[in-house]
Formats: structure tokens, C-alpha cells, sequence
């Protein structure tokens, strides 16, 4: 499965993770090419957001081989916002350039929230503050997003719009994520690709097959079912 190509983005070989005697990952294989969305599916405990952390470069203690980390950015379920700073400061933390606040103010227009750069994170919902989070990624124009369950803590409404957002973004910025989910609707909905991550492995892999948007007859569905 993850034999390298050159067309890979990201690499993942041989990703091993225990924590004392617990093996969480035991010699993941993955590859993401640029451009696609890769769903991430897996019981809760079975290690995805321990993948994540290992492809996005924030733990020194697995074992393995990543290669090919382009410009990654990463949003968590909690949208991490820094409380005493304000959301425009939040998007453009760390952001290098000169140009900083002009993308920053397109980055926030991009998810709907131009008007809000001078507002305090606790001044959002929680669908807007994950939004923000969504555009202080976006601002470092990443090629890969890695999200780990990015929508999971919001009421369903909220999510379906997220989810229609991330399919503008993608669109228009091709960049490649990754997507730790653990909704089945929501791999299919946003991912060209489903993995499974079972005792440690991936033990599924299913192509999802028809461009977006998705209908419940898209023949993507029954593969799922099958892979399932
Ligand atoms: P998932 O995101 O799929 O729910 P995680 O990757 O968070 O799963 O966790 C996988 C397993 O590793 C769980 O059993 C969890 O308790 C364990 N684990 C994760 N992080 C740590 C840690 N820092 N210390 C000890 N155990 C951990
Ligand atoms: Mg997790």
C-alpha cells in the first residue's frame, strides 16, 4: 500500500507507537498524494489522533519513517484559540511575511468571518471559533491539512456547514488533509479515500469513487459498506 511513489506528498512507513506496554501503532504504512482527501476512520481508542500526531511531526517518540512533510498545518477538535488574544491575532500567530494581516483578513473572509478579526475568541460559537481555527490553517497556505475530528464537537447543523466549507476550500486551494473522523458519512462526504485503522494497522482501505458533491445512491457508499 504505501510503496513510495514520487507523486506521494506525505509518507508514513513503518509507524510504531506504544505507550508502556501498549502498542497503539504497530508499523503503519500510509501515503497521501497531493490534492486528495484521505478519510481516517477507526474505533475510538485505536490511534488515529496518535497518527496524526506522528505524521504532523508533534511526537518525538514513535518509531518509523515520515518523509515528504510539505507545508502542514493542523486543526484539532478544540479550536485551541489563545483566550487573551483577539481572532485576527489568533490566525496570524507565527505566521511569517510581511503581507501578515492581509492574509489573515482573507483567510477569515474565506470562512465567513471577515467581520470578526477585532473579536475575542470567547465571543464566538463554537462553530465560529472552529472556523477561525480552520483559517489560522489556512493562512500558512498549507499542502496538507492534517484535522483531527474537526467537526466532531459541533451540533449537526454546524457540522453540515463545515463540511460544505471544507469542500469550497479544498476546491479552490487543492491542498491534500488527512481527516480523522470517526462519522462514516463524513469520510464519504469529504474524502476521495477511506482508511481503517484496526489493532494498530490500517486494515481497511476502500476508494471512494465519484466526484462531489455525493448523493445516498453514490456507488462510493456501497464500497464502504463492502470494505466494512
Ligand atoms: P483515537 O484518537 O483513535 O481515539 P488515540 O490515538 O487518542 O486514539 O489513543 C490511542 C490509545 O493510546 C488509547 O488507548 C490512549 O489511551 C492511548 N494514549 C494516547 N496518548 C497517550 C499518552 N500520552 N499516554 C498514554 N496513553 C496514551
Ligand atoms: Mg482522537
Amino acid at each position: 500500500m504505501a510503496t513510495r511513489l514520487d507523486s506521494d506528498l506525505i509518507t508514513g512507513r513503518g509507524i510504531r507507537r506504544a505507550f508502556g506496554d501498549t502498542v497503539v501503532l504497530a508499523g503503519v504504512d500510509i501515503a497521501i498524494r497531493p490534492g486528495e482527501v484521505v478519510a481516517l476512520l477507526g474505533g475510538s481508542g485505536s490511534g488515529k489522533s496518535t497518527l496524526l500526531r506522528v505524521l504532523a511531526g508533534l511526537d518525538d517518540d514513535a518509531a518509523g519513517e515520515v518523509t515528504g512533510r510539505g507545508r502542514t498545518a493542523v486543526v484539532f477538535q478544540e479550536h485551541r484559540l489563545l483566550p487573551w488574544k483577539r481572532v485576527a491575532a489568533n490566525v496570524a500567530l507565527g505566521v511569517p511575511g510581511t503581507d501578515v494581516s492581509a492574509r489573515v483578513a482573507r483567510a477569515l473572509a474565506e470562512v465567513g468571518l471577515a467581520e470578526r478579526g477585532a473579536a475575542w475568541p470567547a465571543e464566538l460559537s463554537g462553530g465560529q471559533a472552529q472556523r477561525v481555527a480552520v483559517a489560522r490553517a489556512l493562512v500558512r497556505e498549507p499542502d496538507l491539512l492534517l484535522l483531527d475530528e474537526p467537526f466532531g464537537a459541533l451540533d449537526a447543523l454546524t457540522r453540515l456547514k463545515m463540511q460544505a466549507l471544507f469542500n469550497r476550500l479544498r476546491a479552490e486551494h487543492r491542498f491534500a488533509a488527512l481527516l480523522v473522523t470517526h462519522d462514516v458519512d463524513e469520510a464519504l462526504l469529504l474524502a476521495d479515500r477511506v482508511l481503517i485503522l484496526e489493532d494498530g494497522l490500517i486494515a481497511q482501505e476502500s476508494p471512494v469513487a465519484l466526484p462531489h458533491p455525493r448523493a445516498p445512491d453514490d456507488p462510493g457508499f456501497g464500497g464502504l459498506r463492502r470494505a466494512l
